[in-house]
């Protein structure tokens, strides 16, 4: 199988090669690589080998592959994979952007909850795969035994997503932030006496400044949040917040009959991973024992986290759960609210489950096929 990549470098890229490479993935296809910037470039990959890079725009060049995987971004799906497909191209298109995950011939894919749905598309001669949204993917994933045993009513989910979900500039400009705001306060901080007003005060100042690095973010993310992610749907909702119903339906097959799922989703100064806080309804009252072994039951990734402070202060961060494939999941509690709403928290490292596991995992299916 000729498998063309698209996007390797980047944040969700990088992560892919290190996973295919651990996994031994690239032993069982013929991989190409491609460049939107560099094409023509020799490169040492991670695994060694060097190649040169053939370029991304060139049709010609993404026709010969039976399979492209692009973890591109959205531009890149638009202007590419339309002429693709009008230029007769009948391979496989795995793709992180959210550009094709709603259209009615692409499949959302994360395999531990559709694996079935994932090969009734492939025996129905469907052709594109695309990655859900990392946040919703990884909230799936943590609450998959109650959808399973449809005991969810609707769920309000709060995020706090990683500089890294906005793509590899955006983390080389929350270090410069960091590094500006501790450049401004350094010799204060080395003085003992040096007073903690004065310090915020100089803080401040350079967060305010002209010259802290803001292109990316547009705002300071360092020692700030900054509560809107992705483009403003005009109607109080932000196009991040959206993906959540949209898409945990469609992965679910409940477009028909949704579940309703809502929240704010706010950016944080956390390098990797994406948390959240979840509020759900159950559709009957369940003991929060019981409602503790459905989530950890639910598959090989997800375990539940004790509801108490030392368990949770050091299995429930992004420090923890960074480059690895787990999905923690604490806080559980019945909330002293009217009816059957529940707590909790969920921890998931938005570049692998979120983003390029289940994408390579879709070409590994398609590979035993
Ligand atoms: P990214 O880090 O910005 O990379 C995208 C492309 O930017 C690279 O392939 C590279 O293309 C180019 N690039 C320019 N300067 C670069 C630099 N200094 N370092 C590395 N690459 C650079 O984007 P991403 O976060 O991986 O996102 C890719 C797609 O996945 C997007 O559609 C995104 O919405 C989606 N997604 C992202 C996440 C996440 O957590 N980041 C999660 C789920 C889905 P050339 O080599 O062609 O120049």
């Amino acid at each position: 199988m000729q498998v063309g990549l698209v996007g390797w470098r980047g944040m969700v890229g990088s992560v892919l090669m290190q996973r295919m490479i651990a996994e031994k993935d690239f032993k069982n296809v013929a991989s190409v690589f491609f460049s939107t910037s560099q094409s023509g470039q020799a490169v040492t990959l991670r695994d060694g080998r060097e190649v040169v890079l053939k370029d991304a725009n060139d049709l010609s060049q993404l026709l010969k592959m039976d399979a492209i995987v692009s973890c591109q971004g959205g531009d890149y799906t638009q202007k590419i994979h339309g002429p693709l497909r009008d230029a007769g191209w009948q391979g496989y298109w795995i793709d992180a952007a959210s550009t094709l995950r709603m259209a009615s011939n692409a499949l959302v894919v994360l395999d531990p909850i559709n694996i079935d749905d994932i090969h009734a598309a492939l025996d129905d001669g469907k052709k594109d795969f695309i990655g859900g949204n990392c946040t919703t993917s990884l909230m799936m994933l943590a609450m998959h035994g109650l959808f399973r045993d449809e005991l969810v009513e609707w769920v309000s989910a709060m995020t706090y997503q990683a500089a890294s979900g906005a793509g590899a500039q955006n983390v080389r400009e929350l270090i410069e932030q960091m590094g500006s705001i501790y450049e401004a306060s350094k010799d204060d901080l080395a003085s003992p006496k040096g007073g903690i007003l004065d310090i915020d005060a100089l803080v401040l100042d350079r967060m305010r400044a002209k010259e802290f690095p803001t292109e990316y973010f547009g705002t300071p993310l360092a020692g700030s949040l900054i509560p809107w992610i992705d483009a403003d749907l005009g109607n109080g909702q932000s196009r991040e917040e959206w993906k959540a119903q949209a898409e945990t339906n469609k992965i679910l097959g409940r477009q028909g009959d949704p579940i309703p799922v809502e929240g704010i989703c706010v950016r944080i100064g956390a390098m990797r991973c994406h948390s959240q806080a979840l509020t759900f309804k159950l559709s009957n009252s369940v003991p929060v024992l019981e409602v503790e072994k459905i989530l950890g039951d639910a598959n090989e990734w997800v375990s539940v986290i004790p509801n108490d402070k030392p368990s949770t202060i050091s299995m429930l961060s992004p420090t923890s759960v960074t480059s690895t494939l787990n999905i923690p999941v604490g806080r559980v509690r019945k909330l002293n609210l009217p009816g059957n709403i529940y707590s909790a928290f969920t921890v998931g490292d938005q570049l692998l489950w979120g983003a390029a596991e289940p994408l390579r995992r879709m070409l590994q299916i398609l590979v035993r096929r």
